[in-house]
């Protein structure tokens, strides 16, 4: 058993009380006495990584647990062995933890399929369930659709003694897959699907990850779920609103086998605007080769994002910002953006980079001369102090921060102006080498030895301040920029035959060979900095030790601001 139990961490808040339909659902319980403390748990199926839309679930599971001074425990709902693997169930640990957050107790669907087996008869011996021989076609059809009844099943009036002996053959293993179900006795003619006769148990002969052969019949998730969260005495089942035409069901099945009855309540699924978030989506998206993997930095899973450069804490801070609603919403992604790019303004260190560099010589600067720039590491946070940046003849600045005709409002370098380069000098482009099909190769500048620092003794003003890098200091880095995955805001109202693929972004990946300043030698993977004037960055695994990869985790542009003043 890798059953374990930990103390929750997280202390309880001590900001203002939030509001919302589900706190207020769970005060109201409180006060009326229904329950007399709060449990949740966050049910993840281990057939896949968790995404952005589990960070949604985990902060309304985990925060609102804490927020009530309860707990919160992590259930897989390991009910399906044919989709579900070890694998999966590991990374999901290990992604709740990164993500901050820590659990109650631990447990697994399957630790509970004695106990589940026992509810089953339970209901079979009150005449409430029956082995039914429909095949998975005709049970279909028996259903009926939204517009028409179902059917009632012709062994649907089995005696208690056939039920019992059949199930008990059933878990044996007499029976070939698909051959019966043990089937709830509700109603085939309810408007709700869900009651009409719903599968509690179908044979599968695929091992499990965790029980082996020792089943050979699984409950489904309608009847897993609401009696695991009865046995761990879970006060608010919290989920998402697909669930919302299960509650019926949910809730007869606790009625019927008179256990502890916990209360579901649905909350809107997270939908990110240029993103999918489908464990089916997604899983083609790597089989398919449209990634390079579950942890691709342009991938929505929790991986992907910290690969990307997202931190757990503005994860949470974007959780908490989009709340928690009832209905369906898009969520615009830039306010995901825009959380990471607020955190690492206050904490990322700033250093020069160059993408696209364009060789710059400084002719009057003494060749073999090299001068060491105090440069300030984060002008948001003195703490962070400075560091030395070197100087010397031969430079290399952005090509976009070049023009030789320039427009009206391009006040960066052009032939004959002055610029002023970041903790450095003015400078003045003098000359402009181009090679033989007509490409600017090469500036030659002059320089202002007065102008040390960034300012003019004479007052004389420059329009623009440009990073740059020295050639002879500079580190060669590779840099991986990114858009979105996919080029259509919402993908979660394809039209019918549409495919998801077919809005792939060819362009979500760039990969540029570039230079920044020597101060980031040696990073390790997982550093963040701010590229002045480009984009916050982090160090990416696939760095060695010659060579530096960084992730553009976003760029300084903010969408968000500019869509909030808008909404203004
Ligand atoms: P997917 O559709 O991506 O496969 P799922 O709902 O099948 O997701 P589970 O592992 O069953 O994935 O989900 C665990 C919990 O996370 C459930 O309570 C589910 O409601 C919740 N959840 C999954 N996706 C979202 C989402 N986009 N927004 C909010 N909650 C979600
Ligand atoms: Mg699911």
């Amino acid at each position: 058993m890798t059953t374990e139990t930990t103390s929750a961490t997280l202390k309880p808040e001590t900001k203002p009380e939030k509001s919302d339909f589900i706190r207020t659902a769970i005060r109201d319980d409180l006060a009326s006495g229904r329950y007399t403390y709060v449990r949740t748990r966050f049910p993840p199926e281990p057939n896949g990584y968790l995404h952005i839309g589990h960070a949604k679930a985990m902060y309304v599971d985990f925060e609102i647990a804490r927020e009530f001074g309860g707990t919160c425990n992590l259930r897989f709902d390991d009910t399906n062995p044919v989709k579900e693997e070890q694998e999966y169930v590991d990374a999901i640990i290990e992604d709740v933890r990164w993500l901050g957050y820590e659990w109650d107790g631990l447990y697994f669907a399957s630790d509970y399929f004695e106990q589940l087996y026992e509810f089953a008869v339970k209901l079979i011996k009150k005449g409430k369930a029956y082995v039914c021989d429909l095949s998975p076609e005709e049970l279909r059809e028996y259903r009926g659709t939204l517009t028409t009844p179902g059917r009632e099943s012709p062994w649907r009036n089995r005696s208690v003694e056939e039920n019992l002996e059949l199930f008990e053959r059933m878990r044996r293993g007499e029976f070939p897959e698909g051959s019966r179900t043990l089937r709830a006795k509700i109603d085939m003619a309810s408007g709700n699907i869900n009651l009409r006769d719903p599968v509690m148990y179908r044979i599968l002969y695929t091992p499990h990850h965790r029980t082996g052969t020792k089943w050979c019949i699984y409950p489904t998730y309608d009847f897993a779920h609401g009696q695991c969260d009865s046995i761990e005495g879970i006060t608010h089942s919290l989920c998402s609103l697909e669930y919302e035409d299960h509650r019926p069901l949910y809730e007869w099945f606790l009625r019927e086998l008179e256990i502890f009855e916990p209360r579901q309540i649905e909350f809107a699924r997270l939908k990110l605007s240029y993103t999918v978030l489908s464990k089916r989506k997604l899983i083609q998206l790597v089989q398919g080769g449209y990634v390079r993997g579950w942890d691709d930095p342009r991938m929505p899973t929790l991986r992907g994002l910290r690969r990307r450069g997202y931190t757990p804490s503005a994860i949470r801070d974007f959780c908490a910002r989009i709340g928690i609603a009832k209905a369906d919403s898009l969520v615009d992604i830039a306010l995901l953006e825009h959380c990471l790019r607020e955190e690492l303004n206050k904490t990322a260190p700033r250093v020069m980079a160059v993408l696209r560099p364009l060789r710059v010589v400084i002719e009057n600067y003494p060749e073999g001369q090299v001068e060491w720039l105090e440069a300030i590491n984060n002008p948001e946070d003195p703490s962070a102090g400075t560091r030395q940046v070197p100087f010397s003849r031969v430079l290399y600045i952005e090509q976009e921060d070049f023009m030789e005709n320039p427009p009206p409002k391009f006040y960066r370098l052009a032939p004959g102006r002055e610029v002023r380069l970041r903790y450095g000098y003015f400078i003045k482009c003098e000359e402009v080498v181009k090679d033989a099909e007509g490409n600017v190769v090469e500036l030659r500048c002059t320089y202002d030895p007065a102008t040390r620092g960034g300012n003019a003794p004479d007052g004389r003003k420059v329009k623009a301040t440009i990073h740059w890098v020295s050639a002879a200091h500079a580190l060669p880095i590779e840099v991986r920029l990114y858009n979105h995955l996919f080029t259509r805001a919402n993908m979660e109202d394809l039209e019918e035959g549409e495919n998801f693929l077919d809005y792939l972004n060819p362009n979500s990946l760039e990969v540029v060979q570039a230079y920044a300043e020597p101060s980031v030698a040696g990073a390790p993977v997982g550093k963040h900095y701010q590229f002045e004037r480009l984009g916050y960055f982090v160090v990416d695994p696939d760095s060695t030790p010659e060579k530096l990869v960084f992730n553009r985790a976003v760029t300084l542009k903010d969408e968000w601001a500019k869509i909030k003043q808008q909404m203004e």
